[in-house]
C-alpha cells in the first residue's frame, strides 16, 4: 500500500484533532483518500512518512517561494534562535525588516507585523473601519481573506471546498456588515456603493484571486475599483497574503500598477515560519495603536526567530531580480505543455495564469473569470487528476478551488516529471 504509515497516523490523528487535521482542507474530504503526512522537505520535493518524494506544487500554500529548507534562510534562523527564541519586547530586526517592506512595496510608510494572513486582513479591516468611521466592507465571493467571522461569507479556500462558505457562529450582525460582489463585476460594486451611501469603509480584494483557483482580474477592475474607492472616499485594501513578494517585490501593486490605500501580507513575508503582515501609508497607520485609537496587539508578533527567516528570504528575493522571471518562466512551460498534452487527448481544460499561480480547470468553458465560473467545472474530474498526479508523485493542492505555487526549486526535471505524469492521465 502506497500510503500504509499515512494511513495509520490519520486514523489516530483524527481521534485527537477534529478530522485529523489543523487547518481543513489538508484533510482530502473533497477528493477522497487519505492525507499523506509529510516527514520532511527539501528544494522542490516533500518526502512523506512512507518514503516517497513528490514535486510539490503546494509549498506549504504559498511560502516557499525558493523551496523548501533552504540552507542561507536555515542558517541565519538557527543562529538567531541561539539569542533567544522570544522576548517581548521591541529588536531591531523588527526595524530591519519593516524598512526593506517599505522600500519595496509601493504607497506604504509603515507595516505591522502579525502571526497570520487571517490576522492581517482582520486588523486591516478593522484600522479601514476606525479611519473612516464607517462599518460596512465589500468583498467578492470566493475571494478568501482568512477565518475571522467578517470573512465567512461566501468565503473561497477550504470554506468554498467543502460548501460551508457561510459558517454558523458568525453572527448576523457581523455578517449584515459584509457586502458581497461578483469578482470582476464592476456593476456590482457600484450598485452596494449606490445602495450604502457613506457607510462603507473599504473594499477588500484579492487583487490576483487565489482562493476560488487563479483568477486574474480582467483589464479595468482593479482601476475601476480604485476609481469608485476614490470616489466615495472608501479604502481599497489589497489583500496580498498570496500575491505579496510572488508576483512582484512589490506585490500586484508593482505588478499591474495600481494604488492600494492598504496592503496585507503573509506567507512568503515569513519564509515558512508564522507571520503575516499589514501596511499603508502614514496617515492611515497613525489611527493604530499606541499612536491612534484603533487596538492592534501581538504576544508573539514580531517574533526574531520568524523575523529573521522572513527577512532573510526577503533579502535573498530582492537581491535575485531574475527570481520572478525565471518562476514565471516555468509556470508558463508548464501551463503550455499541460495544456497541449490535454488537448491531444480531447479532454476539455482551461487554465489561469499570472506569474507564478496557476489553475488547471477541467471545463468546456472558454474562460474562468468568476466563482460562479469555477463551480460549474468538473470537480469529480479534477479529483481523479488530482490522485492521478499523487500516485506518480507530484503533489497539487487537493481541491479545485486552489491554485498552484511554483517555487524556485522546480527545474526542468521536475516540469518533465509533471508533464509525464500528466501525459499518463486518462481523464
Ligand atoms: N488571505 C489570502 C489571500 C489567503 O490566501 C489566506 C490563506 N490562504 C489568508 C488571507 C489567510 O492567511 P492565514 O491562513 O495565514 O491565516
Amino acid at each position: 500500500m502506497l500510503y500504509q504509515r499515512s494511513s495509520a497516523l490519520f486514523k489516530d490523528a483524527q481521534e485527537y484533532i477534529p478530522g485529523g487535521v489543523n487547518s481543513p482542507v489538508r484533510a482530502f474530504k473533497s477528493v477522497g483518500g487519505t492525507p499523506i503526512f509529510i516527514k520532511k522537505a527539501e528544494g522542490a520535493y516533500i518526502y512523506d512518512e512512507d518514503g516517497r518524494a513528490y514535486v510539490d506544487y503546494i509549498n506549504s500554500w504559498g511560502p516557499m517561494i525558493i523551496g523548501h529548507t533552504d540552507p542561507r534562510v536555515l542558517n541565519a534562523t538557527v543562529e538567531q534562535m541561539k539569542n533567544g527564541f522570544s522576548f517581548g519586547t521591541p529588536t531591531e530586526l523588527e526595524t530591519e525588516i519593516a524598512k526593506l517592506i517599505t522600500s519595496v512595496v509601493p504607497n506604504i510608510d509603515m507595516v505591522r507585523m502579525v502571526n497570520s494572513g487571517t490576522e492581517a486582513c482582520m486588523s486591516a479591516i478593522r484600522l479601514a473601519r476606525g479611519y473612516t468611521n464607517r462599518d460596512k466592507i465589500v468583498k467578492f465571493e470566493g475571494c478568501y481573506h482568512g477565518h475571522s467571522d467578517s470573512f465567512l461569507i461566501k468565503a473561497g479556500s477550504g470554506a468554498a471546498t467543502f460548501g460551508n462558505p457561510n459558517s454558523p457562529g458568525v453572527t448576523q450582525g457581523t455578517a449584515k456588515d459584509t457586502l458581497l460582489a461578483e469578482y470582476n463585476n464592476l456593476d456590482a460594486v457600484k450598485e452596494l456603493f449606490e445602495q450604502n451611501k457613506d457607510q462603507i469603509a473599504a473594499i477588500i480584494v484579492e487583487p490576483i484571486a487565489g482562493n476560488m483557483g487563479c483568477i486574474v482580474p480582467d483589464k479595468g477592475f482593479l482601476e475601476g475599483l480604485r476609481t469608485i474607492c476614490d470616489a466615495h472616499n472608501a479604502l481599497l485594501i489589497f489583500d496580498e497574503v498570496m500575491t505579496g513578494f510572488r508576483q512582484a517585490m512589490g506585490g500586484t501593486q508593482e505588478r499591474l500598477n495600481i494604488k492600494a490605500d492598504i496592503v496585507t501580507f503573509g506567507k512568503v513575508i515569513g519564509g515558512g515560519f508564522p507571520v503575516g503582515a499589514f501596511a499603508a501609508r502614514k496617515e492611515i497607520m497613525s489611527h493604530l495603536a499606541p499612536l491612534g485609537p484603533v487596538y492592534q496587539a501581538g504576544t508573539l508578533s514580531g517574533n526574531p526567530i520568524a523575523m529573521r527567516a522572513g527577512l532573510t528570504t526577503l533579502n535573498i528575493i530582492n537581491n535575485d531580480r531574475e527570481l520572478f522571471n525565471r518562476i514565471d518562466k516555468a509556470t508558463e512551460i508548464l501551463d503550455t505543455e499541460m495544456t497541449k498534452i490535454f488537448k491531444e487527448k480531447g479532454i476539455p481544460v482551461h487554465t489561469n495564469r499570472l506569474g507564478s499561480m496557476l489553475s488547471v480547470f477541467f471545463t468546456e468553458q472558454d474562460q474562468i473569470r468568476n466563482f460562479t465560473d469555477v463551480t460549474n467545472c468538473n470537480h469529480e474530474r479534477f479529483n481523479k487528476f488530482f490522485h492521478h498526479l499523487l500516485t506518480n508523485e507530484v503533489y497539487i493542492a487537493p481541491s479545485g478551488y486552489e491554485t498552484w505555487f511554483i517555487s524556485d526549486a522546480i527545474k526542468d526535471a521536475e516540469i518533465n516529471k509533471t508533464l509525464e505524469a500528466v501525459r499518463s492521465f486518462e481523464g
